[in-house]
């Protein structure tokens, strides 16, 4: 695609990378068919092809209307376009940057603003953790939409009696919406690691990953999480104190994993970020060599069910293929079905953005799943796993709850 970037976006180092992105973009639309909001509304502008399009004439000067914004909120950041692109356009890069400039340029309406600031503030310690126990009291006399949102507490069981004995240990994320929503998760991973010969422990001054903010318009102080986290963690990590950070939600894990791309143009910690990468490790990278060995300790098979890959660990991370060799090496029978490319509209903070949208591609996804006979669904994200609840009585759950339930027999 030819391009004639304005000067406020030739000169820039951001510019500079949509152009390149913009320039390998042949209009083909071989990525509309993975695309999760054009199946669901059947309009161009809702596609990748027709967003690229409406970003490539904001970065060329044509001013940005409140409907441009619109398009863009409405996609999932979901990544499957990338995928399935066959000239390598990175869509992820560029939306980052697209939303940027039409943020820029169109102010929201005020409620909007209101709304999207509370929201980033909700979701952060201490207050998203006090403010959902609040909601799980308050859930039987809730709506019915915002019952749904709100999933009934799961025991977490006890922790490793001394983690820090293991001569391996790894640092896991302390701050994340996770372990106020589910905290089951990060204990049954701190099991089973500890099954594996791993102590787990969690690094002072860490924080959340930064893609609350980073999603939510934000994106300097997400850049600010993402330094304060690299402080904290990089010592750690370089002493050999610890060897990697395992991230049991690939949400977060794909944001980690993204933290070079999004300060490559900082003076100071471009480098460092680069260094953190090669370090984070979702949780199933870290168990695939030990797949024998936990198969081994476990008492029983987990059984029939339906895996959802979440985008940030299919289309962000490449990690399904991964993920399910492990699972099948651990007993797991993956029913397979329809659209499992597809997001299922949790998206971070999109299902409460974008909450219609979002409804329809959850119901989709689990009517999917039904016409596959799942009784059950496990998946690899905390926000994928409450989404999908709200929607079933299925039980749906991270697939190392499982797998730490069969260790323990
Ligand atoms: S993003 Fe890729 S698949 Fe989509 S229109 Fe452009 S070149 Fe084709
Ligand atoms: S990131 Fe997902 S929702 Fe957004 S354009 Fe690409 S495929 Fe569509």
């Amino acid at each position: 695609m030819q391009t004639r970037l304005a000067d406020w976006a030739r000169d820039a180092d951001f510019g500079r990378e949509a152009d390149e992105i913009l320039r390998r973009c042949t209009h083909c639309g071989f990525c509309l068919s993975a695309c999760p909001t054009y199946q669901v509304l059947g309009d161009e502008l809702d596609g990748p092809r027709g967003r690229i399009y409406q970003m490539k004439l904001v970065l060329e000067g044509v001013g940005p209307t409140d409907k441009t914004l619109l398009h863009l909120d409405r996609c999932l950041t979901c990544h499957a376009c990338e995928t399935v692109c066959p000239s390598g356009v990175k869509y992820g890069a560029l939306v980052d940057i697209g939303r940027k400039a039409v943020e820029d340029r169109v102010r929201r309406p005020l409620r909007e603003r209101l709304f999207r600031s509370a929201l980033r503030r909700a979701m952060a310690p201490p207050w998203f953790g006090m403010l959902y126990r609040i909601a799980r009291v308050m859930r039987p006399v809730l709506p019915a939409a915002l019952k749904s949102r709100i999933i009934p507490a799961r025991a977490a069981g006890s922790a490793p009696s001394d983690p820090q004995h293991h001569a391996r240990q790894v640092l896991m994320l302390a701050s994340c919406v996770q372990p106020a929503m589910m905290p089951s998760i990060d204990a049954a991973t701190r099991r089973v690691l500890d099954s594996v010969g791993f102590g787990t422990r969690y690094a002072s001054g860490s924080g959340c990953c930064g893609a609350i903010n980073f999603h939510l318009d934000a994106q300097d102080a997400a850049r600010d999480q993402m330094r304060a986290n690299i402080d904290a963690w990089l010592p750690l990590l370089e002493s050999g104190k610890v060897e990697a950070i395992v991230v049991n939600a690939s949400g977060c894990g794909g944001m980690l994993k993204d933290y070079a791309r999004h300060l490559q143009h900082d003076p100071v910690y471009a480098e460092r970020a680069a260094r953190l990468v090669p370090y984070v490790k979702d949780i199933a990278e870290l168990l695939a060599p030990m797949a024998a060995e936990i198969r081994a300790a476990m008492r029983r098979t987990s059984g029939r069910c339906a895996f959802h890959p979440p985008c940030t660990l299919q289309h962000w991370q490449g990690l399904r293929p991964l993920t399910e060799r492990l699972l099948g090496e651990l007993g797991f029978e993956l029913q397979p079905f329809e659209e499992s490319h597809l997001c299922c509209g949790s998206a971070g903070t999109y299902s409460i953005t974008q909450p219609v949208l979002a409804t329809s591609l959850r119901d989709r996804k689990i009517e999917a799943i039904q016409a596959a006979h799942a009784n059950r669904i496990v998946s690899a994200n905390v926000g994928c796993i409450c989404h999908l609840q709200g929607g079933t009585d299925m039980p749906v759950r991270h697939w190392i709850e499982d797998v730490d339930e069969a260790v323990r027999g």
